[in-house]
């Protein structure tokens, strides 16, 4: 183990639980998270969440202010698309994922947001990773794409040592040679950061993979391998979405995801 990892001080004691509302986040637990790239509207995302909860979910996604790659594309409904999520949460009691991208907007989002995702693309804005430190939400922190499972951990560290316990890492794929799909997404992460760390490891099957096509066999493959979660992109009409559509699954696929749900983690023992 290397001198750094040896050097975490707060994820050596047991796993950690996430209480939010009336949901615990954990290693004894299974969460699906599930939702939109990106916030449109209102009425789309009140239908998402609604089916969502009629197929047993209770947590959704949806992004205010987007990272995107080219600065000509789509960047979000920003405040806009807070109120949304929050008016939606509001309505159904469902629990909002939404990310972050600047210090300056952590304020306003943990007022509007239940939790918070760090993007992979701000992994390693420490002063972001502080500021997240003095609030309460929980925070998705997602892996650098470029970032080793040392440098990804000792990210949380600064959240955690900044005063906010609650932290969940996202693995979603990292830049390897390969470019059939979007990423590589790294399965050996979610043993890796079992051994290491104390919090809970979900799995984005959509930005690592980039194809819709391969969603399914991603998630299996993460529930079966011990993953605490799943976080993926869904719509009722993936093909008239605004960003990664190409990604997004129906709630057919989803739905085929869940039928595996009890044998899958069943195999660890989870809720
Ligand atoms: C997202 O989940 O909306 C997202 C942009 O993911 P990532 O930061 O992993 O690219
Ligand atoms: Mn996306």
């Amino acid at each position: 183990m290397s001198k750094k990892i040896s050097d975490l001080k707060h994820q050596r004691s047991e796993p950690i639980e996430i209480k939010i509302k009336d949901r615990i986040i954990g290693r004894d637990h299974f969460t699906f998270i599930a939702g939109p790239c990106t916030i449109e509207n209102y009425d789309d995302l009140l239908k998402i969440v609604k089916h969502l909860q009629k197929m047993g979910i209770n947590f959704f996604r949806g992004g205010a202010y987007k990272m995107r790659t080219s600065p000509y594309n789509f960047r979000g409904l920003g405040k806009k698309g807070l109120e949304y999520i929050k008016k939606a949460a509001d309505e159904t009691g469902a629990i909002s994922v939404s990310e972050i991208v600047s210090s300056e907007d952590v304020e306003l989002m943990s007022e509007y947001v239940d939790i918070l995702q760090v993007g992979t693309r701000n992994m390693h804005n420490y002063r972001l990773l502080w500021e997240l430190g003095k609030i309460k939400n929980p925070v998705i922190l997602k892996r650098g794409m470029n970032s080793t499972i040392e440098e990804w951990l000792l990210a949380a560290e600064h959240i955690i040592e900044a005063g906010n316990p609650n932290v969940i890492l996202c693995e979603r794929g990292i830049r390897t040679f390969e470019n059939y799909t979007r990423y590589t997404l790294d399965i050996s992460a979610i043993p890796a950061v079992k051994n290491l760390s104390n919090l809970p490891i979900i799995i984005d099957p959509s930005h690592s993979s980039g194809r819709r096509e391969m969603i399914k066999s991603l998630s299996w493959a993460a529930m079966a391998a011990g993953a605490d979660g799943l976080l993926i992109e869904t719509h009722f009409s993936p093909d008239n979405t605004i960003c990664d559509s190409e990604q997004t699954i129906d709630f057919d696929i989803l739905a085929e995801i869940l039928e595996k749900k009890e044998e899958l983690l069943g195999l660890w023992g989870k809720k």
